[in-house]
């Protein structure tokens, strides 16, 4: 059997209540092996076994519900055309009006007017009225009814029937009018909540300028084939990834990176998909296009993000499962207990949103959304959650801290051998390693007009260095691992003293010298570090293939902890270590040879992964920029979102325990428990949108300058 996957576009899916419909029916087809929604893009992805079922029959199932489906397009080149969103003032227009009209009953109520008109107006032109205006609710619940199952709109319409058996016309007309209310505010919820997703794709570009035949054609992005060549013009957005062969520009790649901060291209340089060209027209080769440009697969992870659900999320959701029968069975008490058909009615009102299960995706799809802009990555509310709670932050030295692009510094050759002869040896057998080190060997070499001999073998050990033959000699150049027995000169110590790492280069094993690389910290790291402990990050590690003392000289000034001479493996064991402690382990690391380490740890965070697959792929936060300041950022981000989750939490519990309560000794009158439904929904939207605007420390401290020291300047 070979399962297959579909994705389902359904309209109407807007509230964690519709989504778990939807999934708990699907998952209950015959062949249907994984289901999974995902709200920001009102997707159901289907994993099914087609011999048993196919898309056709899951997408009927659906719209059994009541949902609009279709199937999404299986070759997708575009990342997500733009969607038109509720703007903010429409927001706050209408949540200022649902806030008046509550204000309008509740007086109304009070004052006794309902019932001075109720008299006027005859019952069959109320029922009109109610059967008219609770259509589309009412259809929803008889839908469901036939499907065996109640929904929310089955409580309230039982309330709504109360209402009317103590001829109440106009309290009922007023419920219809609420329920429409309580469903177009949960609807702008969750549009709210997918609107820093829409945003983001609205920046992809549709159509692109394909040179052909010396002939340019404008052409949708869909169309564009690898290889060709397009055109941009200033002022136009690059629609695809690929290389510059003709031309100068400068470009505010703020839709990958989230900095504005131009960049000056010319020939050869990489360009992203999305980024903005400015004063220069450019020439690219298009290497990638749609969505496997890093900013198609940005937007499909951020999508994707919904489906790895926070830990509280799971929660709210199980006992979201269980609030329509508690209500249910608080209604059936107060009946029961008071005979009072209106504070029935009135239970059954009050507490039947959507806000409970909603409090906390939207606060995740905000923070998600809203970082992306950012040029931080994140996977999932998960990692937020996670991030919150870390307790060991792990940092991987070459590439992390420091900036992975090492120089060499000193040269020592042993014996007879000079200079040249022994830098000669050590970059041919580093001719085909990718590691940083093997690089600075080479480009030594280079620098000094050597001539290097073939090699004839290769072979790299990782985490140790490399072996190759090469005229007629085993040559090896690495860490002391690479030596039989330890070598400790003076020299050796006082280089390593000084943060440089040793390179020891063997000839048919024997000692032949010595070569020093040193690399650069990262010029935010001091700043970062001071930021993360004062955010409570106390245990924070360095681990590093190099030697101790190398370790201790980078790891000293920073005041944090390290872990030196570790093979690959061994960072993967460390990591292991602190999670059978009962540790929440985050590390940060450049994605590429420490994926593995960067995928066990609760959360992985991968540096500059703005066109690196692995680290993209590898890593739960990605790092779209070089920045060091995010990692404090996203630290923060992850605990203000789980204080605006609990926030939103505690205030749709202490809303509907109190709604219930007064609802249930009858100081709530059915119309006002139908207004005030709506009421937790906007709470949780405006709290959440806090998120949308990002806090962030000022820019010149941003930027990681060294602060001017201004009292010994006399
Ligand atoms: P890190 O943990 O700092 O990222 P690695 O695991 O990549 O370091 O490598 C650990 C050590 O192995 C390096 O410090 C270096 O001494 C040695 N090494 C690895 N690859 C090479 C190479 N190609 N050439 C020389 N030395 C190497
Ligand atoms: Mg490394």
């Amino acid at each position: 059997m070979k399962a297959q996957t579909a994705e389902i576009n359904v309209r109407g899916m807007d509230c964690a209540n519709c989504a778990s419909t939807i999934e708990r029916a699907v998952a209950s087809l015959p062949g249907a092996l994984a289901v999974h929604t995902v709200l920001a893009s009102e997707k159901v992805v289907v994993t099914f076994d087609p011999a048993r079922v196919d898309a056709a029959a899951i997408s009927r199932v659906i719209e059994g519900e009541g949902y609009a489906c279709s199937l999404a397009p299986g070759d997708k080149a575009q990342p997500g055309a733009a969607t038109p969103t509720a703007s903010r003032a429409v927001l706050t227009l209408f949540g200022l009006a649902a806030g008046v009209l509550l204000l309008a009953v509740v007086l109304g109520e009070w004052l006794g007017l309902f019932e001075r008109i109720t008299g006027q107006v005859p019952w069959f032109a109320w029922l009109a009225a109610i059967l008219i205006g609770g259509y589309p609710v009412f259809r929803g619940v008889v839908r469901a009814a036939l499907g065996r199952r109640i929904t929310s709109h089955t409580l309230m319409t039982v309330g709504l029937l109360a209402a009317l058996a103590v001829g109440e016309w106009t309290a009922a007309l007023l419920v219809v009018f609420f329920m429409r209310v309580a469903d177009y505010t949960e609807r702008f919820t969750a549009m709210q909540a997918r609107r820093a997703l829409r945003d983001l794709t609205a920046m992809a570009p549709q159509t692109a300028r394909v040179l052909r035949e010396g002939l340019e054609h404008e052409v949708s992005v869909a169309e564009v084939g690898v290889g060709e060549i397009v055109v941009v013009r200033p002022g136009e957005r690059i629609p695809v990834d690929g290389e510059v062969v003709w031309g100068q520009a400068t470009v505010n790649q703020a839709a990958i990176t989230g900095e504005a901060m131009p960049v000056e291209v010319e020939g050869g340089s990489q360009v992203f998909a999305a980024t903005l060209a400015h004063l220069g027209s450019l020439r690219v080769r298009a290497d990638r296009i749609g969505e496997d440009t890093t900013f198609g697969r940005v937007v499909r992870l951020v999508s994707e993000a919904e489906t790895n659900r926070a830990e509280v999320q799971r929660l709210a959701d199980k006992v979201a499962g269980y609030y329509l029968p508690a209500v249910s069975g608080v209604a059936l008490l107060t009946f029961i207990l008071s005979r009072d058909p209106l504070a029935t009615a009135a239970v059954l009102l009050v507490a039947c949103s959507c806000a409970f299960a909603m409090a906390t995706p939207i606060a995740m799809l905000a923070s998600i959304g809203a970082a992306a802009k950012r040029g931080l990555l994140i996977k999932g509310g998960k990692y937020l959650e996670l991030l919150a709670k870390a307790d060991v932050l792990l940092l991987d030295k070459t590439g992390t801290v420091t900036l992975g692009r090492p120089r060499i510094t000193d040269v020592y050759p042993f014996g007879s051998a000079t200079t040249d002869e022994l830098l000669t040896l050590a970059a041919a057998a580093e001719r085909d390693s990718e590691h940083p080190l093997a690089e600075a060997v080479r480009s030594e070499a280079r620098v000094r007009g050597l001539v290097l001999p073939e090699v004839t073998r290769f072979e790299a050990v990782p985490g140790q260095g490399v072996r190759a033959e090469l005229a007629g000699a085993v040559v090896a150049v690495g860490s002391r691992r690479m030596l039989s027995e330890a070598l400790n000169t003076p020299e050796a110590e006082a280089l390593e003293a000084a943060g440089k790492t040793l390179l020891f280069v063997l000839k048919d094993g024997e000692l032949v010298g010595l070569l020093a690389a040193a690399d650069t910290l990262r010029p935010e790291v001091p700043r970062a570090l001071e930021q993360l402990r004062a955010l409570g990050v106390r245990h924070i590690e360095l681990l590093t293939g190099d030697n101790a003392r190398t370790a201790a000289a980078i790891a000293a000034p920073l005041n944090i902890g390290y872990q030196a001479d570790l093979l690959p493996e061994d960072k993967i064991g460390i990591v292991r270590q602190h999670q059978a402690a009962g540790r929440t382990v985050v590390m940060v690391g450049d994605g590429v040879n420490d994926a593995p380490a960067l995928a066990q740890a609760e959360v992985g965070i991968a540096m500059g992964a703005a066109g690196t697959d692995v680290a993209l792929e590898a890593a739960h936060v990605a790092l779209m920029r070089d920045d060091w300041l995010l990692v404090p950022e996203v630290f923060a981000l992850a605990r203000r979102t789980m204080r605006v989750v609990a926030g939103n939490l505690a205030f749709t519990i202490a809303f509907n325990t109190a709604g219930l309560t007064l609802a249930a000794f009858g100081f709530l009158p059915p119309v006002v428990a139908a207004a005030a439904q709506a009421l937790p929904d906007l709470g949780i939207l405006g709290n959440s949108s806090r998120l949308l605007r990002p806090k962030r420390a000022p820019r010149h401290e941003a930027r990681g300058e060294p602060q001017p020291h201004l009292e010994g300047s006399q």
